[in-house]
C-alpha cells in the first residue's frame, strides 16, 4: 500500500492504542499531524571550549575517564557518583546524582561525552546527559516537544524520527516551484527533517522560514479568495452619485477636509460607483474626523437614490451622531431619523413607515436598526462605527433580509497593520492617518495612588477655569458588581471632596438608558462639571469643554483602550490633561504607563500594545477570532506576512493560478477550507 501522511499515527512503530489516545488529546491523529508537531526549543549539545564557558552555564564536553568512579550514598536512595575526566589539557570532575548503577559502566581511559551545568569554582560538571564514546556519535541539537499525559519529549522525538524514516517519500510539496525558487525555500520534506533534527542553527532558521511562508500564504490565499468571491458574487449595485451635489456639500462644512479625509472619501466613492459590494474598513485615530467622512459617504449614496444607515454601539453615541448628522445634512434637504429604545409606540410606527416609504433618507441607531421589524425601501449603504463590536454577524443578518448594501466599518482602534491584514484580510482598508490642523496633544502624566490629593488639586485648577473633567473607573465586565461599586465609591469621595463648589455626576452601565442620557446631557450642558464614569464613555462621546481626565487603576486597561478614553479630552482648542492613577506591579505594567505618557499616536501605541500583550489579547477576549499559526508569529514575522499577502493577491488574480498544475496543491487547499464556496462568511 502506498504511504500517505494522512495515515493514522498507529502506523508508526511504537505507537499503540494508548499512545495514540494521548497523542489524539494533542490533536495529533495522522502522520502529517505528528510531523507538524514542531519542537518549541532545542537543547544544544555542541562541544565547547571550557575556557569560554561561564559559571553555571550549560556545557557539553568529551573526555577520557581518568579515575575509578567514586560513589557516595546519602540516605537510602540518594547517591553521588564522581569521576575525573581529562578534557583536552584540563582535568575536571563529572558528577552524576542518583545513578549509582553507572559505577560499573565507566572504566579508565573510556571516551565519554557529558553535558550539564558547569561549576567554574569547583571545575565540575553536574551531568544531566551523557553518552559513551566520543561526541561524533551524538546529535548536537535535541529538539524538545510539548507533551501531554504520559508522553515524553524523547518519546515524541522517537516517533517523529520513525515517521521521517518511513514517510519522507510521502511528504508532497505544496508550494509552487515559483515560491520555492524566488525565496529559496527548503522543500517540504527537507524542512521537516531540518526542523526536527537540525544539524545547526541555520537549518532551524531555514526550516522555519519555509513553514512561516507556507502558513501565511495559505491564510492569505483564503482571505483573498473570499474577497474575490465577494466581489464577483455578492450582488452589489453601482451607485451613480451626484458629484456636483457632493462637492457643494463639502463646501458647506465649517472646515476644509484634511488630505487623508479627501483620500478616504475618494476610496469610498470609487467603491460606491463600482458594481461590486463595498466591504471596507475605515481606520482613523480618535479625533481624526471619521464622522464627517461617513456623512459624506451617506450623502453620496442618497444622491444616487439609496437610503443609508449608521449603526453605533451605544445610544448616547447614536444621539450624538444624529445631532451632528442633522446639523450637516438637513440643510442639504436630507431627512434623518434616530431610532433608539426610547422611541416607542406610535412614534416608532411612524418612523418605520417612513423608512419603508423611503421618506427617511438616513437612519441612525444601535444595532437594533438592522434587526427586528425594521425594513428599508432601498438600503444602499450601512456604516458601522466601532467595527469590532459588530462584524460578521451583522452582515449575516443583512444578507438574511435579502439586503446587499455596501458596508463600511469604522474603527478608532488603530489596528496595527499586521493585525489588520490578518483579521480583516478580506476587507479593503482606508486609513485616516492625519489629524485636523491645530490639535494640541493631550499632556499625559502617570501618578501613584498616593498622589491623589495633588492630582485633585490640579484638577480643581482646570475646574476653576470653567473646564470640566472625566474621572474614569475600570470596568472589565459590565455586570461586575465590584467594579460598579468602585465607581460609586469614587463618586462619593469626590462629592465630599468638592462639596458645593462643583457638581459631580455618576454614569455606569447598570443605569437605565434614561439615567445615562440624563447624566450625559447634564455634563454636555455643563450642569455637572465632573463626570465619574466607567468605560461607557469610551467611544465617541464629544464634550469639547472637558479638558481633564483622571483614569483610576489605569494598569487594568489595554493601551489601545486607554488611548480611546484619553481621546475624550483634547477635543477643543485648549490644552488638555490626562492623569493615569496606577501602581503597576510588573515591569511591563510600568512600561505601559510610561509609553502612554510619551506618545499620543494611536498607531504607535497599538503596535506597542501588540508587542507587550500579544495578538490574542489585543482585541480583548470577546472577539479575538484571530487565526492560530503553528510556526508563524504575526508580530515578528510581519515581513513574511506582507510577502505572502502580495503573492496571494497576485495568484488569486492570475489565470495560471487557476489552471496550471504547479498551483494544484494550493487550489486543493482552498477547496478543502471551503473558501471557494464562500462558506466562511456565513
Ligand atoms: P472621530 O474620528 O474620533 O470620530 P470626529 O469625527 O468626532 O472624530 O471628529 C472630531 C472633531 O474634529 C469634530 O469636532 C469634528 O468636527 C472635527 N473635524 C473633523 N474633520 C475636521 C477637519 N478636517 N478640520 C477641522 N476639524 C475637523
Ligand atoms: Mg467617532
Amino acid at each position: 500500500m502506498t504511504k500517505s501522511i494522512c495515515d493514522p499515527i498507529t502506523e508508526i512503530k511504537g505507537i499503540g492504542e494508548e499512545t495514540a489516545a494521548n497523542l489524539a488529546a494533542m490533536n495529533i491523529v495522522t502522520v502529517g499531524d505528528l510531523l507538524e508537531h514542531f519542537p518549541y526549543r532545542y537543547e544544544d549539545y555542541r562541544l565547547r571550549d571550557l575556557t569560554e564557558v561561564k559559571h553555571e552555564e550549560r556545557v557539553t564536553v568529551e573526555g577520557k575517564v581518568h579515575s575509578e568512579p567514586s560513589l557516595q550514598f546519602f540516605g537510602k536512595k540518594k547517591s553521588r557518583l564522581t569521576i575525573r575526566l581529562l578534557v583536552g589539557r584540563y582535568l575536571i570532575k563529572a558528577v552524576f546524582f542518583n545513578q549509582a548503577y553507572l559505577k560499573t559502566t565507566f572504566s579508565i581511559n573510556d571516551m565519554i561525552t557529558v553535558s550539564g551545568k558547569w561549576d567554574q569554582h569547583r571545575q565540575t560538571i553536574t551531568v544531566s546527559q551523557y553518552k559513551s564514546g566520543s561526541h561524533q556519535q551524538m546529535e548536537e541539537f535535541e529538539s524538545i516537544y510539548a507533551t501531554k499525559g504520559k508522553l515524553t519529549s524523547k518519546g515524541i522525538r522517537r516517533f517523529i524520527k520513525e515517521a521521517l524514516k518511513h514517510y519522507s517519500q510521502a511528504i508532497e510539496e505544496n508550494l509552487p516551484p515559483y515560491c520555492l525558487q524566488t525565496y529559496q525555500l527548503l522543500s517540504r520534506s527537507e524542512a521537516f527533517r531540518s526542523y526536527h533534527f537540525p544539524k545547526n542553527n541555520e537549518e532551524v532558521k531555514q526550516a522555519r522560514r519555509r513553514f512561516v511562508y507556507e502558513e501565511f500564504l495559505h491564510f492569505q490565499l483564503k482571505m483573498q479568495a473570499l474577497r474575490k468571491m465577494e466581489r464577483e458574487h455578492a450582488a452589489g449595485s453601482a451607485k451613480h452619485y451626484n458629484l456636483q451635489k457632493l462637492k457643494q456639500f463639502i463646501s458647506t462644512l465649517p472646515f476644509p477636509l484634511t488630505t487623508a479625509q479627501k483620500r478616504t472619501v475618494n476610496e469610498i466613492c470609487a467603491d460606491l460607483k463600482a458594481p461590486f459590494r463595498m466591504n471596507r474598513l475605515l481606520q482613523g485615530d480618535v479625533g481624526s474626523g471619521k464622522t464627517v467622512v461617513s456623512a459624506i459617504a451617506i450623502y453620496a449614496s442618497i444622491t444616487a437614490g439609496y437610503q443609508g444607515a449608521l449603526m453605533v454601539p451605544t445610544e448616547i453615541l447614536a444621539e450624538q451622531h444624529a445631532a451632528s448628522f442633522r446639523s450637516m445634512l438637513e440643510p442639504m434637504g436630507i431627512k434623518i431619523a434616530l431610532l433608539t429604545s426610547s422611541v416607542k409606540g406610535k412614534k416608532r410606527q411612524e418612523m418605520l413607515q417612513g423608512l419603508q416609504d423611503g421618506e427617511i433618507d438616513c437612519m441612525i441607531g444601535t444595532h437594533a436598526l438592522i434587526q427586528e421589524d425594521v425594513s428599508f425601501q432601498n438600503l444602499g449603504l450601512v456604516i458601522t462605527d466601532e467595527q469590532h463590536r459588530f462584524g460578521v454577524e451583522q452582515r449575516r443578518i443583512l444578507k438574511d433580509k435579502g439586503l446587499y448594501p455596501d458596508t463600511l466599518f469604522m474603527t478608532a482602534t488603530p489596528i496595527p497593520r499586521t493585525l489588520a491584514i490578518t483579521a480583516f484580510g478580506e476587507m479593503d482598508v482606508s486609513i485616516i492617518d492625519e489629524m485636523p490642523a491645530g490639535r494640541k496633544p493631550v499632556e499625559t502624566y502617570w501618578a501613584k495612588h498616593e498622589m491623589l490629593e495633588r492630582v485633585l488639586q490640579f484638577m480643581e485648577k482646570e475646574l476653576r477655569n470653567g473646564r470640566q473633567a472625566y474621572v474614569i473607573c475600570p470596568l472589565i465586565e459590565e455586570s461586575d458588581k465590584l467594579d460598579v461599586q468602585n465607581a460609586i465609591d469614587v463618586y462619593e469621595m469626590l462629592t465630599t471632596y468638592y462639596g458645593s463648589r462643583y457638581s459631580v455626576a455618576l454614569m455606569h452601565g447598570r443605569l437605565s438608558s434614561q439615567d445615562k442620557d440624563a447624566a450625559m446631557q447634564a455634563f454636555s450642558a455643563n450642569k455637572t462639571q465632573i463626570l465619574v464614569a466607567t468605560t461607557v464613555v469610551e467611544v465617541g462621546v464629544n464634550v469639547p469643554n472637558a479638558t481633564m481626565m483622571i483614569i483610576y487603576d489605569a494598569e487594568r486597561f489595554g493601551l489601545a483602550q486607554l488611548h480611546q478614553l484619553r481621546g475624550r479630552v483634547g477635543r477643543g482648542s485648549d490644552q488638555s490633561f490626562c492623569v493615569l492613577l496606577a501602581n503597576p506591579k510588573t515591569a511591563i505594567g510600568k512600561e505601559r504607563m510610561r509609553i502612554m505618557t510619551e506618545t499620543n499616536d494611536g498607531f504607535v501605541l497599538s503596535e506597542r500594545d501588540l508587542e507587550l500583550r500579544g495578538p490574542g489579547d489585543f482585541f480583548g477576549k470577546k472577539q479575538s477570532g484571530l487565526p492560530e499559526f503553528k510556526v508563524a508569529d504575526m508580530v515578528h514575522d510581519y515581513r513574511a506576512l506582507e510577502t505572502a499577502r502580495k503573492d496571494a493577491i497576485k495568484f488569486i488574480h492570475s489565470e495560471s493560478f487557476w489552471e496550471q498544475e504547479d498551483y494544484a496543491p494550493l487550489r486543493n487547499y482552498l477547496e478543502k477550507t471551503g473558501a471557494l464556496s464562500g462558506n466562511k462568511l456565513d
